[in-house]
């Protein structure tokens, strides 16, 4: 196994995830086998119970992991399918150690950071990049070097660094280049970096520096002389006008090669496909303007896998994509205010908790239905799209989903009986791959080209079977069913109207996009011709 370890110095979100998914993209492009892990070095056991506002995004993974953003990014460059051990927690890593303490497998001795934690972790970095049968393997380290909570990862791969063959293990390290009130780019947050890392043990193979501008050759020699990595490992990593193209612009100064020269590894094939996906988007001419209508819009990285999933119909469909993200209290606070959707090509209601903003939501809906407009909902969206249809087509007066409405006559949207009584908040939420059957001849099957589907999901609550029948005689089916619960809503008289239980954006890929989200561009984009 090669490993390939990121660290990242300086400040955080200089795009560490990125950087790790596209150095990972251009070996695959080599012919090889890639995987990633994820550390994060939080208390918590996974993302789950963390707020969209402060981390971004949930991702979702097939087996019901819910993780850090970073993993969506690594599926959607590698083209991979991750599970739940690809991202490593403090709280994991702790959590395993002290119930084996307890078990009474250190054998009396006294249970510390060095070696036994760090042992857990290399232990688990070890297994799960064999267990993924991949070539290589990348370890993004969250945080940036220094953080009290890192040390023991850091302390981890130091270790990894004197067991592994030289040729079997390298570093990178992410850091910043700022630029000064004269517009000169300065390295000496970059210097400090370096140092920081080697007094922990640890030096650079290859520095990313991220940059507003492109590095200028006497940055890259400053960078090279001070931080002791020669020129030709010294990559700029300047801003670029979509993360798509950051493989390209690392391929292009050479840094695929440096690293494989470093791991003595040669090119096995070359595939071309993801230079010609962004050929496709840059040579894109029809614009297509969707509206978001959600909750977390303020925060760009909330709803990351939807973008990218409309962003890679888009490319598909030779769409430049415009997105804005509304947000739905606008419309709770002036109703009248809805109307703008009417500006948008299409409407899409992503997934959401809690109750703010709910009824702006379905008013968008409302609209969107009532004036033929392509409309997506996805989850919560699916589900306040029944919740509008039986308010206002079934006549189910104050007809809502009991999250929201606990005394609601109409309990359209409810928590299937099995589910009620479970207690653990883990417990309680329908996670990861699931089956859907859908009908014959609706749009669902059309859109799949098949009767039988997987999708990824993340909900506690459901379409009430109870009301289906009553739903259906108005013209809204549920063409996608997995037994007692319903998967798809669509309506066959509207242009466009399809909802899903489930969340399609996590299983889209570059090149591959999403059905449901191909089949909403397409249908766009007919509208506008
Ligand atoms: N809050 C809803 C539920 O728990 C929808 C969840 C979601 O949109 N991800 O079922």
């Amino acid at each position: 196994m090669k490993y390939i370890i990121v660290t990242g110095g300086v400040m955080s979100g200089l795009g560490k995830g990125i950087t790790t998914a596209s150095v990972g993209r251009n070996l695959k492009n080599r012919g090889y086998n890639v995987t990633a892990i994820k550390i994060d070095p939080y208390i918590n056991i996974d993302a789950g119970t963390m707020s969209p506002f402060q981390h971004g995004e949930v991702y979702v993974l097939k087996d019901g992991g819910e993780v850090d953003l970073d993993l969506g990014n690594y599926e959607r460059f590698l083209d991979t399918e991750l599970t739940r051990d690809h991202n490593l927690t403090t709280g994991k890593i702790y959590q395993s150690v002290i119930s084996k303490e307890r078990r009474g497998e250190y054998l009396g001795k006294t249970v510390q950071i060095i070696p036994h934690i760090t042992n857990e972790i290399k232990d688990r970095i070890r297994k799960v990049s064999a267990k993924s049968g991949a070539d290589i393997c990348l370890i993004e380290v969250g945080g940036t070097v220094g953080d009290i909570e890192s040390m023991p990862f850091l302390e981890a791969v130091r270790q990894m660094h004197r067991e592994e063959a030289e040729e079997d293990i390298a570093f990178i390290h992410v850091t910043l280049v700022i630029l000064d009130a004269q517009k000169d780019q300065k390295t000496k947050p970059i210097q400090h970096s370096v140092k920081e890392l080697r007094e922990l043990g640890l030096s650079p193979d290859v520095i990313v520096a991220r940059c507003n501008e492109p590095l200028l050759e006497k940055t890259r020699s400053k960078i090279s002389l001070f931080c002791d990595v020669p020129v030709e490992a010294v990559i700029s990593a300047h801003d670029s006008n979509d993360i798509y193209e950051v493989p390209l612009q690392m391929e292009n100064q050479g840094l695929t090669e440096y690293l494989m020269s470093k791991l003595n590894l040669s090119t096995i094939s070359m595939d071309d496909s993801w230079e010609k996906m962004v050929e496709r988007m840059h040579n894109a001419k029809t614009e297509i303007k969707v509206g978001v209508v959600g909750k977390y819009t303020h925060l760009e990285d909330s709803y990351i896998s939807i973008n990218e999933a409309l962003k890679h119909a888009a490319i598909e469909c030779g769409c430049c994509l415009n997105v804005d993200w509304i947000n739905s209290e606008k419309f709770d606070e002036d109703p009248d205010a809805v109307k703008m959707v009417a500006d948008y090509d299409g409407l899409l209601i992503p997934g959401g908790f809690g109750e703010r903003g709910v009824e702006g939501k379905i008013l968008a809906i409302r609209y969107a239905r009532e004036n033929n407009i392509p409309f997506l909902g996805l989850c919560l969206g699916m589900q306040l799209s029944v919740v509008e249809f039986a308010r206002n087509v079934v006549g189910l007066d104050g007809a809502n989903s009991t999250e929201f409405d606990e005394d609601t006559p109409y309990p359209v949207i409810d928590i299937l009986p099995e589910q009620k009584n479970i207690v653990d908040m883990g417990a309680t939420m329908r996670l990861g791959d699931y089956e859907a059957v859908l009908r014959e001849g609706s749009l669902a099957e059309k859109i799949y080209g098949s009767q039988n589907i997987i999708e990824r999901h993340r909900h506690r609550y459901e379409v009430n079977p109870n009301f289906v029948e009553r739903i259906e005689a108005k013209g809204m089916i549920f063409s996608g069913k997995n037994k007692n619960r319903m998967e798809i809503a669509e309506i066959p008289d509207h242009r466009f109207f399809f909802a899903s239980q489930f969340h399609p954006e996590f299983r889209s890929r570059p090149g591959k996009p999403s059905s449901p989200f191909k089949a909403f561009m397409e249908s766009m984009l007919e509208g506008k011709q």
